[in-house]
């Protein structure tokens, strides 16, 4: 007889394992039973960021709490590569929107930067890891990108890795040859610019910074969400686990 399948993928903070009993929280146990309207003995898929996809059984269905066991593991921890995601927070939906992609897309961690032209003053980070959560959900992944609180770029360039590339997206360069030119493999970030572009001072500072590699992203402008996904495409193919 077939298994029966998990229809329903959920992180969770606990440890999974062989028969691991995984607590569930006021809003997940709500999730499940009242809007899933899962019951004892229905399966879900578990994950936590780094024990891998397990399939689990639910034992107890409450109204603000349950309970569930670990059977077996259904996929085994998949990690990004090394990269990071920069980019300067824009209008809500579509912070929210570059988030999300990113989860998918395969990064290691996301960082919200602040530049001269950053058009939002605050980002709600809880709301932008939920985001980051549900993606994962999603698409089947089982790591969720950390977002980091929002610091100024310059702060972060300061303290930049010796050993960290990082793809800087830079706007003057539309319509020269959309390539990473003679890049090498290892720790990468990308950088995106606000919907205002870099100012000439963020630019000069990242064009003398030895780790970045100024690169175009085709012929035409593109939006900082749209340019947030065609970069991991490229960095992705290039370098990454497309490659
Ligand atoms: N207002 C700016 C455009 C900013 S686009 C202007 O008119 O020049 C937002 C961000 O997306 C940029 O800072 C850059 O990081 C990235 N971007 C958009 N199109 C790009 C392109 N063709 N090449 C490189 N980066 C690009």
């Amino acid at each position: 007889m077939a298994e029966k399948r998990a229809k329903v993928r959920l992180h969770v903070a606990a440890a999974l394992g062989e028969a691991q009993s995984v607590p569930l929280s006021r809003d997940q146990a709500h999730y499940l039973f009242s809007v899933m309207r899962l019951g004892p003995g229905d399966r879900v898929a578990l994950f936590n960021g780094h024990d891998g996809e397990w399939q689990a059984e639910v034992i107890e269905a409450g109204k603000r709490a349950g309970v569930l066991r670990c059977l077996s593991q259904s996929a085994p921890q998949m990690n990004p590569p090394d990269l990071w995601l920069l980019f300067a927070p824009i209008k809500k939906a579509r912070t929210d929107f570059i988030v999300e992609k990113a989860a998918e897309m395969g990064v290691a961690r996301i960082l919200p930067v602040q530049t001269r032209h950053t058009n939002s003053e605050r980002i709600r980070l809880d709301r932008l890891q939920a985001h980051a959560v549900e993606a994962a959900e999603q698409c089947g992944g089982t790591y969720v990108p950390p977002v980091l609180p929002m610091r100024p770029l310059e702060r972060v360039l300061d303290e930049w890795p010796a050993d960290r590339r990082l793809m800087f997206c830079d706007e003057t360069l539309v319509g020269a040859t959309a390539r990473l030119k003679a890049a090498q493999a290892g720790a990468w970030a990308v950088l995106i610019g606000p919907e205002g572009g870099f100012s000439d001072g963020e630019r000069a500072r990242l064009r003398s910074m030895e780790q970045a590699v100024a690169v175009s992203l085709g012929p035409r402008i593109l939006r900082a969400d749209t340019a947030a996904v065609a970069a991991l495409t490229m960095w992705q193919l290039t370098l990454g686990d497309w490659a």
